[in-house]
């Protein structure tokens, strides 16, 4: 038994920063429990009665790769029996589950962990977290002879560790010196035909695997890559098949401390499994490993320590895995109406005051967080509680930062059976949940949502649709608009207007073309009759964002009426434009020439503007529920 404090190669400390509220609570239990010296070294493997007695390590890794360690953690020792669970994953893996099982049961025994609790007619050890099963498990792992086998598992052992692992020859021989009962069970094995072959030489390989040397940090590592679905969460390596993980949790949950199992889950509530080396590794999923070191044993070869500590952390952090922990908080961030919060296109007077009743057709669900089949569940009652009055349902899953397979297959069946009670469903923001509703679907051609980057301009995309059909009958929306069709020219007998025409410049744009940049001088506003135009603004980042478009009947640059001030945002425009270009100077020359045109130009201006900042007002309140 090594007694070097040496931290393994490959395991400098790349994160358990000392001032982390975690590392405090490990403090804390740790100095509570120091002082405990209850229980006894493993005595039957002489080997193991070298340890120290007052070795205490406690290891916690997370599932995005975080450790908090106190204590000797990174002192080495046998990992014993927590090879169990992890050489059960690879039988898994290389012979399949159901031969697997037709080797090795899944019933807890309640026995020992040496027991010799097999099925009475088949000889079938009751589980692998024994040591009978565990035999078998490994008499189950592939290779062409026994020092590819024991590569192989070594290998395994090192992608959940993060770090090459290796055996303690001086434990793995004092083992098999005196394994007489292990070797027994071999025998046992072989007579009812579960070990296929002799057994000394899967003795052999057991002995070994159970003498590979871990530290505390390294067992916590591993189990983190259980919690992690078998992706090692710092190397990102994978380590085992994410299907199989739930099968070596259950075998752990069930049986992983032999005949404290029950206790265990009642008390602790999380899978786990102790070897008599001293550690004891819980495994949290989705979130945490945990693993304790101290090699005194209780009468069952459970870490005495170990126990305590696990009791400790799962009562006070509540990490019991059947204590309601799963958020019923609902993920729909908000709900609102396209009539409460419009698209970015600017529009006129007559449209906007349209689309305050239309919008209201429209409704917008966005959601954040994690879709869970019981949070999709609450998203969908709602939906089938609105009114029937919804034509367009966008569902914004921009903010979603993770969706589980049976949440998403819920919202599709949902849209799939509901479909016809909409004039269209949306998603929008679902570039990164695209591929997987498309699997989901099974290659189905069309699909019951239509897709929009951003919901913005899924909003619009309703808007100009609601506005389509209520100007049915009265034609479509106009392509080319005239002067008395601005907001600005309201109110305005014919000759006011042929004054104002005289002051206009007519313009073309290609598309593509700029018309305005930022930071130019502020010399003219436009009235954009045909064409459509977006207005940006640059990002500090070089990108830039758009701010909103303007069909033909806007004003773009009016700013420049009120203020001689650069100008603070970008117009391209997107299509062929035609505009009229009013020069700021012409506009001034009215207060002498046309005083009353000038005088009702700023009146209609202001309305204008009054209407936009109610409408923001609105829009903020809406959003900010
Ligand atoms: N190598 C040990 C044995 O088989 C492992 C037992 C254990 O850790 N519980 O006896």
């Amino acid at each position: 038994m090594q007694r070097t404090q040496a931290m393994p190669p490959g395991a400098e400390d790349s994160c358990g920063s000392s001032n982390h509220p975690l590392v405090t609570y490990l403090r804390r239990f740790h100095q509570k429990h120091s002082g405990c010296l209850e229980g006894q070294l493993a005595c039957y493997i002489p080997e193991l009665t070298k340890a120290d007695p007052n070795w205490f390590g406690i290891s916690i890794a997370t599932v995005d790769g975080q450790c908090y360690e106190v204590g000797e953690t990174r002192q080495p020792f046998t990992i014993q029996s927590i090879s169990k669970p992890f050489v059960y994953g690879l039988a898994l893996q290389d012979e399949g589950v159901n031969r697997v099982l037709a080797k090795v049961g899944v019933e807890p025994s309640g026995d020992a962990f040496n027991s010799i609790s097999l099925y009475a007619d088949t000889g079938r050890p009751f589980n692998p977290m024994i040591n009978a099963g565990a035999i078998a498990s490994t008499g189950l792992v592939h290779g062409a002879d026994a020092g590819e086998k024991m590569r192989r598992i070594l290998d395994f052992f090192s992608a959940f560790a993060g770090r090459e692992l290796q055996v303690d020859e001086a434990v793995y021989r004092s083992e098999r010196e005196t394994g007489f009962r292990n070797f027994a069970i071999g025998y046992m094995l072989r007579n009812f035909g579960i070990l296929e072959s002799q057994p000394e030489p899967v003795l052999d390989l057991y002995f070994r695997q159970c003498s590979i040397l871990v530290t505390c940090r390294d067992l916590a590592l591993m189990a983190a890559t259980l919690a992690n679905g078998g992706l090692n969460p710092v190397s990102g390596q994978v380590a085992v098949d994410g299907r199989l993980v739930p099968r070596i949790l259950s075998v752990m949950a069930s049986c992983g401390m032999y005949d404290y199992s029950g206790e265990w889950i009642y008390r602790v509530g999380m899978p786990s499994k102790s070897g008599v080396g001293g550690g004891i590794i819980g495994v949290l999923p989705g979130h945490m490993g945990i693993a304790v070191f101290s090699p005194l044993l209780d009468p069952r070869g459970n870490s005495v320590r170990g126990i305590k500590v696990f009791s400790d952390l799962s009562a006070d952090l509540e990490l019991h895995l059947y204590q309601a922990s799963r958020s019923l908080k609902s993920v729909v961030r908000r709900r609102y109406d396209a009539a409460q919060v419009s698209s970015k296109r600017f529009r006129p007077q007559a449209e906007q005051q349209a689309l305050a009743q239309l919008g209201q057709r429209v409704t917008i669900y966005d959601l954040q967080g994690e879709l869970t089949l019981f949070s999709m569940d609450r998203v969908i009652r709602d939906i089938l509680a609105l009114p029937r009055e919804v034509d367009y349902l966008i569902i914004d899953v921009r903010r979603v930062v993770d969706a589980e397979r049976p949440a998403l297959k819920l919202l599709l069946d949902f849209a799939e059976a509901n479909a016809p009670r909409y004039r269209e469903l949306i998603l929008s923001g679902a570039e990164s949940l695209a591929s997987i509703l498309d699997e989901l679907r099974g290659g189905k051609a069309d699909s019951p949502w239509r897709l929009f980057g951003e919901t913005d301009a899924a909003i619009e995309y309703c808007e100009n649709q609601l506005l389509e059909a209520s100007r049915a009958g009265q034609g479509s929306t106009p392509d080319q608009v005239e002067l008395n069709d601005f907001d600005l020219c309201q109110g305005m007998d014919p000759e006011r207007i042929e004054v104002l025409r005289r002051l206009l410049e007519p313009r073309c744009y290609e598309a593509g073309q700029w018309i305005i940049r930022t930071g130019d001088t502020a010399d003219a506003l436009f009235f954009l009759t045909s064409g459509r135009v977006s207005i940006s603004v640059d990002l500090p980042d070089g990108a830039s964002k758009r701010l909103g478009t303007c069909a033909p009947g806007m004003l773009f640059g009016e700013m420049a009426l009120l203020e001689r001030r650069p100008r603070s945002a970008n117009v391209r425009a997107d299509e062929p434009v035609t505009c009229y270009a009013l020069p700021l100077e012409n506009f001034q020359r009215l207060t002498t020439s046309h005083p009353d045109l000038k005088v009702q130009l700023l009146e209609n201006f202001a309305k204008s503007l009054s209407l936009r900042v109610r409408k923001l007002t609105d829009e903020v309140r809406t959003l900010g529920q």
